[in-house]
């Protein structure tokens, strides 16, 4: 069966001198043939030779789930042991590609009956196909984009922040994620006042107070492909502190996305943002990366991050997040979900980044 992003693993796999790789659970798997496992006990795995068919391993009960025409499926019966057929799969080798989703218990019982095979994990050779997005993934993170982009046009007329907890904030955001078009809802961080101070926060049960700072990052799935945005709100009349501050993130964030294009460094479009953070005295305040890749992952290569010299690419998807974060005070956060284009960046996400007041 021909399947054209297996072929290419195929041919990287050939060239890193590895002679087979197992991928079980997780975005690997999706990408590859489209399928999303039930992570469960009884083993799902794809055995992929350097050279020859792959085959999915699946037990007979989840088979009907598989999508047809992608790859070879060969399901397993409750009495079988589907170790001992992967084993029987990679007999010989002494490279191994693992997934990272693989859970352990399958990786030792595999090595139990393998030996000491040198293992690899699956991304280092995966990483660079998901990277690069084609055409039909960039329109499914479009469509995730404007999705969430909707949710943000309807937060101001529809949410009432003031006297409602984080956790109520975040279940209607949580309904409109789905309601505009989501297959799932990922996430939804709701961070009020002093919470807005700490980038993952989780929605709890602080009562919204007039005058905060609430920072509201979520996103979900549409066809497997995520979205990712951030907006903050200011509840009420936004203090002067936080004026200035949004205004410093609002500036760093649109010109790390205008040094988006192809050949310029990961960790050129951190320093864009991060120097004019550190240029408004609010160095030590931005805590984290500029950004993270997104595709079947909310969160995957290439990372936006000092360090990270490796040339964007056309069809690179990733977040532009830059943050000030004040500790017991508020915090701001602008994200936008990037694709760099043939010349340029192709913003995802439209929804207005200017300082939104809510009640
Ligand atoms: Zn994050
Ligand atoms: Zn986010
Ligand atoms: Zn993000």
């Amino acid at each position: 069966m021909n399947n054209e992003r297996i072929n290419r693993l195929q041919e990287a796999m050939a060239r890193a001198g590895i002679g087979h790789a197992f991928i079980a659970n997780g975005p690997d798997m999706f990408y590859l043939i489209g399928y999303a496992t039930l992570p469960l006990e009884r083993i799902t795995a794809l055995s992929i030779p350097a050279e020859g068919d792959a085959v999915l391993f699946v037990p007979r009960l989840e088979a009907p789930r598989v999508p047809e025409g992608t790859v070879e499926v060969v399901p397993w019966d409750e009495l079988d042991d589907p170790i001992a057929m992967m084993a029987e799969r990679c007999r010989g080798e002494d490279t191994l590609a693992i997934g990272d989703h693989m859970w352990s218990v399958f990786l030792i019982r595999l090595l139990e009956k393998v030996g000491s095979p040198r293992l690899i994990p699956a991304s280092e050779v995966t990483r660079k196909l998901r990277e690069v997005k084609d055409e039909t993934e960039i329109d499914a993170l479009r469509r995730a984009a404007a999705g969430v982009d909707r949710v943000l046009a309807r937060i101001p007329r529809e949410v009432r922040f003031a006297g409602r907890t984080e956790k109520e904030v975040a279940a209607d955001i949580t309904r409109m994620i789905l309601e505009e078009g989501h297959d799932e809802a990922g996430f939804a961080i709701v961070a009020s006042g002093p919470n807005s101070a700490s980038p993952h926060h989780e929605p709890g049960d602080r009562v919204i107070q007039p005058g905060d700072a609430v920072v509201c990052d979520f996103g979900g799935s549409v066809d497997g492909y995520f979205s990712d945005v951030t907006r903050t709100f200011s509840v009420g009349e936004p203090s002067a502190k936080l004026v200035e501050v949004h205004s410093v993130v609002h500036a760093a964030g649109t010109a790390a996305r205008d040094a988006v294009r192809p050949g310029v460094a990961c960790q050129d479009i951190d320093r864009v943002a991060r120097r004019i953070i550190e240029d408004a005295g609010y160095g030590e305040w931005f805590i984290h990366r500029t950004g993270h890749g997104i595709g079947v992952e909310v969160h995957e290569h290439p990372y936006i991050v000092e360090g990270n010299d490796a040339p964007l690419a056309r069809g690179n998807a990733f977040s532009v997040e830059p943050g000030i974060y004040l500790p017991g005070e508020l915090g701001v956060r602008i994200e936008d979900i990037v694709v760099c284009g043939e010349d340029g960046p192709d913003t995802l996400n439209q929804a207005t980044r200017d300082l939104m007041v809510v009640e």
